[in-house]
């Protein structure tokens, strides 16, 4: 018995183990699925909402236990240190207030940049939402987390947008030299945006379900099991964006890459990038939530889903006959469940179940 773990098989066969894991604080539920080679390395540890949320970045350590452990107990009662640990440096809600001092200054500081400015902002002055709108009149969120050195120490700021916004903090001009620069920031990443707003806008993006400002790939829907993935450059939007992948059948894929290969010599910067993505491969996207566009969206031929934890199938079996489609996670766990698959970091192809015939995985 190890301390603070209680854990019982779960199924005949020992694989499934269900349990809890109690520190001072609170009592974790958790279950852990061993693979079919019985090991602890290869095993999924999964957990109640607020051990997930406990552990969330702390991956890596986890790793490292189920390398170490040789068995479930041991394993559990690793983390349950780790826990308690976790438990102990969350910080407590007092601790985050500023100074009376610092909170002094920042209302000033948001007086002379004008509180219309301000989105949101909590009791506490820990987090201040400014809005700032671009040329394009577009509203753009800088968060401003001021530290407890404020103003003699920049505060940490969070922005919606592909690259990282590092201006020149000057305590003097405060939040208003901070606008001004992500302002004409701003404007150097106009034409990204405009680039990303005409896809989304134009063709049938599959990934990511939600775009954000930040995100610079795009998986556009081409043709039924069909489509491209491209990352446009933020800072050179209207280059030729490279590699351009392309997933589905391997004769369509070819096909795509030929044309790929005759028409980029066309490429014309002074275009947008939507025009010469269309004339490199020859064709029109579908347009976004389209009747074709929805018949063409394929689900999983192992989940029968279309979503999975917001991802769409992206493993598709070259074999033209069948063309099925899987979630990427979906096809890894059966490769895994196969007996000669070996191990868990290890399958980079396997054979499509329903034709046998051999997929890569990206
Ligand atoms: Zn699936
Ligand atoms: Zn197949």
């Amino acid at each position: 018995m190890v301390d603070g773990v209680l854990i019982l098989p779960a199924s005949l066969e020992e694989s499934v183990f269900r349990g809890f894991i109690n520190t001072p604080e609170h009592s974790y539920e958790v279950k852990v699925t061993l693979s079919s080679s019985n090991q602890i390395s290869d095993a999924r540890v999964e957990g109640d909402w607020r051990l997930s949320n406990l552990i969330r970045g702390q991956e890596d350590t986890l790793q490292q236990y189920l390398t170490e452990s040789k068995t479930v107990p041991e394993l559990l009662g690793k983390m349950r240190d780790l826990l308690t640990q976790l438990e102990s440096s969350k910080p407590s809600p007092l601790g985050l207030a500023l100074p009376l001092s610092v909170c002094r200054q920042l209302a000033n500081d948001i007086d002379s940049l004008g509180w219309s400015r301000v989105q949101t902002v909590d009791t506490l002055f820990r987090h201040i939402q400014l809005v700032v709108r671009d040329q394009k009149n577009q509203a753009h969120t800088l968060t401003v987390s001021p530290t407890a050195k404020y103003p003699h120490e920049a505060p940490i700021l969070t922005v919606d947008a592909p690259v990282d916004f590092k201006p020149h903090w000057d305590k003097t001009t405060g939040l208003c030299g901070l606008v001004s620069q992500f302002s004409s920031w701003l404007d150097t990443l106009g034409p990204f945006w405009s680039c990303m707003e005409e896809l989304d806008a134009q063709t049938c993006i599959l990934e990511p379900e939600h775009p954000s400002r930040a995100h610079t790939h795009r998986r556009i829907l081409i043709d039924t099991h069909l489509s491209l993935v491209l990352t446009v450059n933020p800072l050179k939007p209207l280059i030729l964006p490279e590699p351009l992948q392309f997933l589905g059948p391997d004769n369509r894929v070819r096909e795509l890459r030929g044309k790929v290969g005759r028409n980029c010599t066309q490429w014309n910067e002074r275009r947008s990038l939507l025009a010469n993505l269309q004339s490199l491969l020859d064709l029109q996207f579908l347009k976004p939530s389209s009747k074709e566009a929805e018949e063409m969206s394929e689900e999983c031929a192992i989940c029968y889903d279309y979503r999975l934890n917001g991802v769409v199938p992206s493993v598709i079996c070259p074999n033209n006959h069948c063309a099925k489609c899987y979630h990427n996670e979906c096809f890894e766990e059966w490769l895994r469940g196969l007996p000669r698959a070996d191990g868990l970091h290890t399958v980079l192809a396997g054979d499509c179940p329903f034709c046998g015939e051999v997929i890569s995985l990206r």
